[in-house]
């Protein structure tokens, strides 16, 4: 059995379904994944592992939480009976277009005890979300007296000269901001590239020898309980190396060995295992990637598509959607 430790921060995905489609998002979410969301009942089972695995406060994130209201408020009452603290809730802030419901809406939140708002702001998010909507979010948080925070902040400054009210794509932003700014943003993110940024670090990383990549260092940053995340069904995903996710129950009382070999592999021999356990499965890496991620990410890609447990098949070909 291989075990995680006690559970630290987490974020409980409520849904993969958004209305944008960010070039740098983690999860792979958009306009066409599912509908689904968290079910009270799944809640339920999923705040009662948390508890057991010692975790007593989460956020909430998407997808775009806000796009099953109800929804939302039926999992911050599921927290709150389960003595679990809600954080903050992330969202883009889509929904302040109706202003009068958006203003309702806090006010629901705010009688259920969710006080605090994470409020995308970013030239990513701006090519499908209005940068102005965010500002006026935070605006009605400040009115309402809702906590919030910009995420992030700084970005404003770059985005401001151009009009608020409206998105602005790719070629807008590149004349706007600078021809690099996919990759500056990335950079004053700090981001991770797995999910559909790992197309950032392919355009942008430079390419390196796939032999000079691989190395057998154990990948023990999937059993990291610092900022991992449960997704709507219930299942752990490790932070940063998204498309892998294992049964919540089984990540917190032990995973057995031998039911989710590429995990395993990258756990135990890291990429040079993940390698050998892909070839063996037709994987014919190319001459060259961007990092070590990235080739972890396609070789990952490969098993998922053969459906090797604990690989998200999904994930990866969203990942691969809506980058141009
Ligand atoms: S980063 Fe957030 S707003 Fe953007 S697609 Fe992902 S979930 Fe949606
Ligand atoms: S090589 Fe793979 S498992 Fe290891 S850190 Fe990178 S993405 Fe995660």
């Amino acid at each position: 059995m291989l075990n995680t430790g006690p559970l630290g921060s987490g974020g409980i995905m409520v849904n993969y379904r958004c209305t944008a489609a960010c070039r740098h998002c983690l999860y792979a979410c958009s306009p066409t994944r599912d509908t689904g969301y968290v079910t009270g009942e799944k809640m339920q089972e999923i705040c009662g592992l948390l508890r057991s695995g010692g975790c007593d406060g989460v956020h909430i994130g998407g997808g775009e939480p806000f796009l099953d209201f109800d929804g939302l408020l039926t999992a911050i009452r599921a927290l709150k009976k389960n003595g679990i603290n809600l954080d903050y809730i992330e969202t883009n802030a889509y929904f302040v277009h109706d202003e009068a419901s958006a203003k309702e809406k806090l006010t629901a939140l705010l009688d259920e005890g969710a006080d605090t708002l994470c409020i995308s702001l970013d030239p990513f998010h701006a090519e499908y979300v209005p940068y102005g909507y965010p500002l006026r979010l935070a605006e009605l948080c400040r009115q309402r007296g809702m906590g919030f925070f910009l995420w992030k902040q700084q970005f404003f400054t770059v985005l401001s000269g151009l009009p608020p009210e409206k998105a602005h794509s790719r070629a807008v932003l590149e004349k706007h901001i600078s021809a690099d700014y996919i990759n500056s943003t990335a950079n004053a993110y700090g981001l991770h590239f797995g999910g559909r940024a790992v197309n950032i670090k392919d355009a942008y990383g430079g390419r390196k020898p796939a032999a000079a990549l691989v190395d057998a260092h154990p990948c023990r940053n999937l059993l990291s309980t610092n900022h991992f995340h449960v997704d709507r069904e219930g299942y752990f995903i490790p932070p940063g190396c998204t498309g892998i996710r294992l049964p919540l129950e089984e990540a917190i009382r032990g995973i057995p060995e031998g039911k989710y070999p590429a995990f395993e592999a990258l756990y135990h021999r890291g990429l040079a295992g993940l390698l050998d356990l892909a070839k063996q499965n037709g994987f014919a890496p190319d001459e060259s990637y961007s990092s070590k991620c990235s080739l972890c990410f396609h070789a990952r890609h490969h098993l998922a598509a053969l459906d090797f447990a604990g690989l998200d098949r999904l994930h990866y070909e969203e990942s691969l959607k809506y980058y141009d």
